[in-house]
């Protein structure tokens, strides 16, 4: 599928590419780039690349794929870094969880005839770095592509290709509507998760041990989503700020329309809204999603 492939950072989805990639030999030569020499040297002991160069400019050279797999607070400095290196007719993709920012970030650096195809697979574990990742962890979900206007039609097919070939349904969007979506179903849960912990840890009433005793499922889902990687999820929501700030700014109406229910004594509201909220989890059930 491709001569030779560039991914820059080789954490868990990078990592997950390289295996899909040699698992069905969809790549002449991988070459790695990542911002420790020690990952890298990690990578290629775990044979996720023939090649690595901690120099991103030096692993972009002749390639014809380059993933971009950093935190996306990283992407503006690694395409200004990569811009004069890419060769003509190269395709640059990346993870990123945000695709505005991203595309914002990374356009300025590109020289003419080089095809951005931004992609969010949305798929993951809260596990980091090259020992984290597997060829499966794409299958049977999405993968959102956000082709900036003007998108070369060759390029969005190939990448389309790629993820069908992981095992992922391709969705085609605009960057501005991927935001929004995710800033309320991924980024706003994050956030509650990584709250809740951290009140949990900030009441003086509680001791750690009281904690790890009684801690029942509802906290012990909340740890485990805010045990996420700190730099990554810091990076989406500062590049996703006004949709996550939009989003908030009605989840918090709502909470509080709750808060005064329970203060009221209104059980009704809160058996409605229970009750409402059941049918999701069911439709979840039903599309096979948990
Ligand atoms: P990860 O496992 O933490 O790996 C991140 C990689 O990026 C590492 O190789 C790291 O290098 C490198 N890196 C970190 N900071 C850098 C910097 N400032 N400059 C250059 N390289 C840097 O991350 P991941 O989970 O694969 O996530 C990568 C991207 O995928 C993120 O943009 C995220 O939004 C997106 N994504 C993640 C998930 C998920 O569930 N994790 C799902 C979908 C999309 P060193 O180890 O050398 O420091």
């Amino acid at each position: 599928m491709f001569e030779r492939v560039a991914l820059l950072g080789i954490g868990l989805i990078n990592s997950s590419i390289a295996r899909l990639l040699k698992r069905d030999n969809l790549a002449g030569e991988i070459v790695i780039s990542s911002r420790r020499q020690e990952t890298l040297d990690r990578a290629i002991e775990l044979g996720l690349a023939e090649r690595a160069e901690i120099d991103a400019a030096a692993a972009v050279e002749g390639a014809d794929f380059i993933v971009l797999g950093a935190p996306v607070g990283a992407n503006a400095a690694i395409a200004e870094t990569i811009g004069p290196s890419l060769k003509p007719g190269a395709i640059v993709s990346d993870v990123g969880s945000v695709k505005g920012a991203v595309i914002s970030d990374i356009t300025p650096h590109l020289p003419d005839g080089v095809h951005l195809v931004p992609a969010h697979p949305v798929a993951g574990t809260e596990f980091s770095g090259p020992d984290a990742g597997f060829a499966e962890l794409f299958e049977n979900s999405w993968c959102i592509l956000t082709p900036p206007e003007g998108c070369d039609t060759k390029a969005l097919e190939k990448v389309t290709d790629f993820w069908c070939h992981a095992g992922s349904m391709v969705d085609v969007m605009d960057a501005a509507h991927h935001d929004k979506v995710m800033a309320i179903i991924s980024h706003l849960p994050h956030l509650l998760a990584y709250n809740i912990v951290g009140t949990v840890k900030d009441i003086e009433l509680l001791t750690d041990r009281d904690v790890v005793k009684y801690a029942a499922g509802g906290f012990r889902d909340f740890t485990r989503i805010a045990a996420s990687d700190p730099v990554m999820w810091r990076d989406i929501f500062l590049k996703n700020q006004d949709a996550v700030l939009e989003m908030l700014g009605r989840f918090s109406e709502d909470l509080a329309a709750l808060q005064r229910a329970i203060r009221w004594g209104d059980g009704e509201k809160l058996e409605e809204l229970f009750t409402r909220t059941r049918a999701i989890r069911s439709d979840l059930i039903a599309a096979k999603k948990v």
